[in-house]
């Protein structure tokens, strides 16, 4: 009965004694005395060796696994083998401080509910660095499996925040690239440079790559780099939420020099400029009657040049670029508003916007043939966050790879094997 408990595979229970802080278990393997593994010879008993292993809690009582291993001795003088220890992977790794199953089980709390190592390490009862080290070594084969990466036709990269290093807090950036398409992570590489990036699509199998149609990316050089460098068949698109992000942050700057120049300091809360910035920001088609007549009015009042009203009107044209259906028309419409907006009547920063959307042009209008978005990517970015905020910050890159991408990764939760023993 005792050992239908403990279920462990050919495992005798030799006693169980409730301690303060644990119940001990103490088991011995039913194994036949083996060979020597160099010389195949027969060995000699040597001694017990008695190893405490952390084990999942039974009965609301965190467990400790003693199991005694028979260690051995090889008698065959020309033998480098002196004396070797049992071991028994169904119960635990070599060197492992837990067993198999809480491992298993330890990696699937961290990894797919995205507890706290601590927390985990709490209802064991042991310590920070058992735990990481069983989800680093459970985790593993699942980051590595190979059916977790599947066949991407849309991929994404974004940057994002590893940690912040050293005295002056300087920041370490890390890349991330996500299959746009199913909205899970792949892998993060570290750093945001294209040189990092490239290795990583360099180390995927060529016929993974041939397949990707379409990628996306905000606004970055490098980026961009990257995949004309790495992935030159597929077609780029740029994510709409930046290119009007982008257009917002121009009327904004347009309206902070306007302010300026007209009122020799920065916007205060009576200045007409300044009680227009949030009406600017928002939709056109969104404005009521009412905001519409007062935004119009505002902008008589503070924008003599009509410089802000010139942007607000760029930022709202770059927005009706997103409600084009046809992609033909789409292109067109995107090359001639990078003409327009460079016209030498326009703000300099307008045309700054002008001279960005022409660079772009092909990978804006690229939008309208597939509308993928860098969306997923984000998605993504913020279950990363929140794994970085339950541990809060993670400096080491193993456990942050770790950590993401069974969290965010998508991985075969069924290839841990929770209940099959
Ligand atoms: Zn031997």
């Amino acid at each position: 009965m005792c050992e239908a408990l403990v279920g462990l595979p050919d495992v005798n229970v030799d006693g169980v004694g409730d301690w303060p802080r644990w119940l001990r278990i103490a088991i011995t393997t039913r194994a036949q005395r083996p060979s020597c593994p160099t010389c195949a010879g027969a060995v000699w008993r040597h001694d017990d060796l008695d190893v405490e292993l952390v084990d999942l809690p039974c009965f609301e009582r965190r467990t400790r696994l003693v199991w005694s291993k028979s260690r051995w001795r090889c008698p065959n003088p020309n033998c480098e083998v002196v004396t070797f220890v049992e071991s028994d992977h169904r119960i635990a790794a070599d060197r492992a401080g837990m067993t198999d199953r809480a491992g298993r089980w330890a990696t699937f709390q961290v990894g797919h509910h995205g507890r706290a190592v601590s927390e985990v390490a709490a209802d064991l009862g042991c310590d920070w660095h058992t735990v990481m080290d069983a989800v680093n070594h459970h985790g593993r084969p699942l980051i590595d499996d190979p059916n977790r990466i599947g066949k991407t036709v849309a991929v994404g990269l974004d940057e994002v925040l590893f940690c912040r290093e050293g005295k002056f807090k300087h920041r370490l950036w890390s890349t991330q690239v996500v299959d746009v398409a199913r909205g899970q992570l792949l892998d993060v590489v570290p750093g945001r440079d294209a040189a990092s990036c490239c290795r990583w699509f360099a180390d995927q199998p060529v016929e993974w790559s041939a397949r990707i149609v379409w990628a996306t990316l905000d606004l970055s050089g490098s980026y961009r780099s990257v995949f004309d460098t790495m992935l030159p068949h597929a077609v780029q698109i740029a994510d709409p939420f930046h290119v009007v992000k982008l257009a917002n942050f121009v009327l904004d700057e347009v309206r902070r020099r306007v302010q300026n120049e007209t009122c020799g300091h920065r916007g205060r809360k009576t200045d007409p400029l300044y009680r227009s910035r949030k009406l600017m920001t928002i939709a056109h088609e969104r404005l009521d009657d009412e905001s519409n007549l007062k935004l119009v009015g505002l902008l008589e009042a503070g924008d003599p040049k009509g410089e802000v009203r010139n942007a607000w009107h760029a930022k709202e044209v770059v927005r009706s670029l997103y409600a084009i259906d046809d992609a033909e028309v789409a292109v067109e419409f995107v090359a001639q508003l990078g003409i327009d907006l460079q016209d030498q009547s326009c703000p300099p920063e307008i045309r700054r916007l002008g001279r960005t959307i022409t660079t772009w042009r092909h990978q804006i209008a690229a939008w309208h043939q597939a509308r993928f978005t860098n969306g997923p990517t984000e998605a993504v970015n913020n279950l990363i966050k929140r794994v970085k905020r339950v541990a809060f910050g993670i400096t080491n890159w193993t456990n942050y790879r770790t950590r993401s991408l069974l969290y965010a990764g998508k991985p075969d939760w069924s290839l841990l094997d929770l209940n099959s023993r």
